[in-house]
């Protein structure tokens, strides 16, 4: 039904093809995550994990039980697991769903254990290595005998040994090389204790398109899977077509005088007599208020300025001279319109923020129309 003018689209099949050129950068057996946490950053989850698999994907990545839950709900019957280890009142539902969880710490995995152990079952689990970033997991140095010590727990199965890079966006990165050395070491150790480490995997997306040697057995993808570049330097290595476009109709056209001002404060006045349209969406829908005066809006095919402080659901761009657009008429903010194109990145530049924290924002409340 349709009850609003501004939408986000979403093509599987710019994902499916993005799946395909980032598995051509792989060895062959080397295996692919899709990571969909965030409603699949704003791409919408359950139609983001059929067309994954559909091109190839080996299992589905999340951030919260709920989004395993919620998959599992939609018949999704793969692998599915948890990149931070949950609280230890949802082991009941991880085992339940069979959602497998990443595990920080030794009373979380001993609970997992013995509630595992308890409905007769081994339960998985990813121990997490912390290298460097500092965000969570077992420390490097730490984590061989913490393997060795939950290896023994009747109930639990380490399946596998991961880590997360903090600066593999950044080509020849002195940190980003000591996390992989660090990991590498940690891997060996653990296999040192006797402990057989399973699907080793630390690579996100820029590693997987940058550093051939972060692949291990596994690579865990998410924005390049999107379509979109987590760093300049991986448009020369992939090519990678953009899954998300952002578009609206003017609501309404109006010509302004010099000197009338536009929206909240007035912070942009007319310095001729202008054609000015409104748009319906606003910060609410994932448009920053931070671009404000600093983002452009395609309209008939040209780029537009948008003008004035974005409001929280509408926004107003006014239109160059000889464009001749009128209410009804579409409008994209993200995507293309003829030979023109606007890509999350630059919205993302207007912000001062980054092209995945966009994408999730424009799944928040906008209508997706998948194709
Ligand atoms: C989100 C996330 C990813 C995916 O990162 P991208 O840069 O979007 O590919 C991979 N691994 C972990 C642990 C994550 O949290």
């Amino acid at each position: 039904m349709h009850l609003r003018d501004a939408w986000v689209e979403v093509d599987l099949s710019a994902i499916s093809r993005n799946i395909r050129a980032l598995k051509a950068l792989l060895a062959p057996g080397v295996g692919f995550m899709a990571v969909v946490k965030a409603d699949a950053y704003g791409h919408g989850a359950e139609a983001v994990t059929r067309a994954a698999l559909s091109a190839g994907a080996d299992r589905i990545g999340v951030a919260t039980t709920k989004e395993a839950i919620a998959l599992r709900a939609a018949g999704v019957n793969v692998p599915i697991q948890l990149l931070a280890q949950p609280p230890q009142s949802a082991i009941d539902e991880l085992l339940q769903h069979s959602i497998i969880p990443a595990v920080t710490t030794s009373g979380f995995a001993s609970s997992l254990a013995s509630m595992a152990d308890a409905r007769g079952i081994e339960a998985l689990c990813h121990l997490k290595v912390d290298t460097g970033m500092n965000r969570i997991g077992v420390r490097h140095d730490e984590a061989p005998l913490f393997a060795r010590e939950i290896a023994d727990l009747p109930g639990l199965r380490i399946e596998g040994v991961f880590t997360h890079f903090a600066t593999a966006d950044v080509p020849g990165d002195w940190d980003f090389g000591r996390q992989v050395d660090r990991f590498e070491e940690t891997v060996a150790g653990i296999r040192n204790e006797g402990v057989d480490p399973g699907i080793v995997h630390a690579a996100n997306s820029p590693a997987t398109i940058l550093s051939p040697r972060t692949h291990q057995s596994m690579v865990r993808c998410g924005l390049a899977m999107y379509g979109m570049y987590p760093c300049e330097a991986a448009r020369d290595l992939v090519e990678l077509t953009p899954a998300m476009s952002v578009k609206a109709r003017i609501t309404l056209k109006k010509r302004i005088n010099i000197g009338d001002g536009v929206s909240y404060g007035l912070t942009w006045r007319a310095a001729e007599p202008s054609d000015l349209v409104t748009l319906p969406l606003g910060y609410a829908d994932g448009v920053h208020r931070a671009a404000s005066n600093a983002m452009e809006v395609l309209i008939g095919g040209e780029r537009c300025q948008q003008v004035g402080r974005v409001c929280m659901d509408q926004l107003m761009v006014v239109l160059p001279r000889g464009n001749s657009a009128k209410a009804g008429d579409e409008a994209v903010l993200v995507g293309r319109q003829g030979a023109e194109q606007i890509e999350m990145d630059e919205l993302a530049q207007a912000a001062g923020t980054i092209n995945y924290e966009l994408a999730c924002a424009f799944g928040m409340r906008l209508s997706r129309r998948i194709a």
